[in-house]
């Protein structure tokens, strides 16, 4: 009985893992013909000045829209990107896609001051990367001084000279450098001194944890983001809180001093002709009246 419990249990696992392994390869198999294809598409989260609520900027993030399945969650297909290294194909894509979605929405809405950010992978960290991102913002007539590049610290983990330089790099050549999920890897701290960074983005496992239950860890979460919020501030940096959901998150953020928000109670991430829509109604409607 011992044996055969044994063979089954190695039977269940070679299953899972093959479940996995066929799972995998849909996924890079949708990825591949989603870039041929022209699947992916770039959608926009506003992000508002926590005073007053303006849009000073909005993040693109990566949507795969299967002509079947509809929508699929970008987690998955980021990470399956990132291990096939169709994440440099899908990045060109998401740039070229997005910054044409900023200046469309410029060209619409007046808007000429909001920013556009763009999350990178480590393996974007290319030589050829600042000369195509020049060329895009060239040709969408788009100032490289609106492009925000979001970083995690897998990038800056590396410590690797040529992504240094390449951070550098497209900071010369005007784009600011964002730090995004601030506080959740193992030495964010140490990171601000080694890079050039003009924006901290807390995550959102903070917003959330700043109303919760335990007395203790909502104390330590507020006490936490005020001293990140304090030290970014003394070091020029901007800071935003992502994840912001209800209006007593954005009140007790707001008065602890963050500057931007980003969540769910201000904008979803939405599709950029939606957002036209929605960011040209009311100027339309005022036009209508007069
Ligand atoms: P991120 O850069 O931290 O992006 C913020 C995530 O929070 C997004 O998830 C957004 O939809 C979600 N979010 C925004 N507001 C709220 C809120 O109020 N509540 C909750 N619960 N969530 C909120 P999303 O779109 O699923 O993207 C997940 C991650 O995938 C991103 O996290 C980013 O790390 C990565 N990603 C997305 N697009 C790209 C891309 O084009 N390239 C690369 N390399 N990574 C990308
Ligand atoms: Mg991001
Ligand atoms: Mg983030
Ligand atoms: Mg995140």
């Amino acid at each position: 009985a011992k044996k055969r419990d044994g063979k089954n249990g190695a039977q269940l696992f070679d299953n899972v893992m093959l479940d996995r392994a066929r799972s995998r390869a849909e996924i890079e198999a949708n990825i591949e013909a989603g870039l041929v294809d022209n699947w992916f598409e770039a959608f926009l989260q506003p992000i508002v000045n926590l005073n007053g609520r303006s849009i000073a900027g909005f993040e693109a993030l990566m949507r795969l829209n299967h002509p079947q399945k509809g929508l699929m969650p970008p987690a998955e297909i980021i990470s399956v990107a990132e291990e096939t290294a169709k994440i440099v194909r899908v990045g060109n894509v998401i740039m070229e896609k997005a910054v044409g979605h900023l200046a469309k929405i410029s060209r619409i809405s007046g808007m000429q001051d909001t920013y556009l950010a763009i999350n990178f992978s480590p393996l974007q960290f290319e030589a050829t990367l600042p000369a195509r991102l020049a060329a895009i913002v060239g040709r969408h007539g788009i100032r490289p001084e609106r492009i925000v590049v979001e970083i995690t610290e897998a990038v800056l983990m590396h410590d690797n000279p040529q992504i240094r330089m390449l951070v550098t790099e497209l900071r010369r050549f005007g784009c600011r450098i964002a730090l995004d999920d601030f506080g959740t890897g193992y030495s964010s701290l140490s990171y601000l001194n080694r890079f050039p960074v003009d924006i901290i983005k807390i995550d959102q496992s903070f917003t959330r944890a700043i109303n919760d239950g335990d007395d203790d860890v909502r104390q330590k979460s507020r006490m936490l983001i005020e001293g990140i919020t304090t030290l970014s501030h003394k070091m020029n940096c901007t800071v935003i809180a992502e994840g912001i959901e209800t209006e007593e998150e954005c009140r007790t953020l707001h008065q602890m001093g963050l500057d931007y928000g980003q969540g769910y109670l201000f904008h979803r991430p939405q599709h950029a002709a939606k957002l036209i829509e929605e960011l040209v109604a009311p100027q339309s409607n005022v036009a209508r009246a007069s």
